[in-house]
């Protein structure tokens, strides 16, 4: 059963671990310049991590014009990733 869906653009890759997902994310994927400060990130879990962890709520939501409900969604998705997955795993399969 796969679980994961990648989802950037339409995507529909899916995958079973976790992992994977944010691995195919950050390096199959081209990176996106943060609507905020202008930085280039992966796309993905981290786009969505540096937005919500570099910034401020007010911030993201002026840049984006986000809805409360889109904020919810990108934190529940920090919050799900960061249960789920092995974050040193990724990193050091980005970094190998
Ligand atoms: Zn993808
Ligand atoms: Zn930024």
């Amino acid at each position: 059963m796969s679980h994961w869906a990648c989802g950037i653009e339409g995507d529909d890759e899916t995958f079973d671990r976790v992992e994977d997902l944010v691995v195919h994310q950050a390096s199959d994927h081209d990176r996106v310049e943060c609507g905020v400060c202008g930085a280039l990130v992966p796309d993905g879990y981290f786009a969505i991590r540096h937005v919500l962890d570099d910034h401020s709520r007010q911030a993201y939501v002026r840049a984006y014009e986000a809805s409360p409900e889109a904020v919810r969604r990108r934190e529940e998705i920090l919050e799900t990733v960061e249960t789920e997955a092995d974050l040193n795993e990724i990193v050091e399969r980005l970094e190998g």
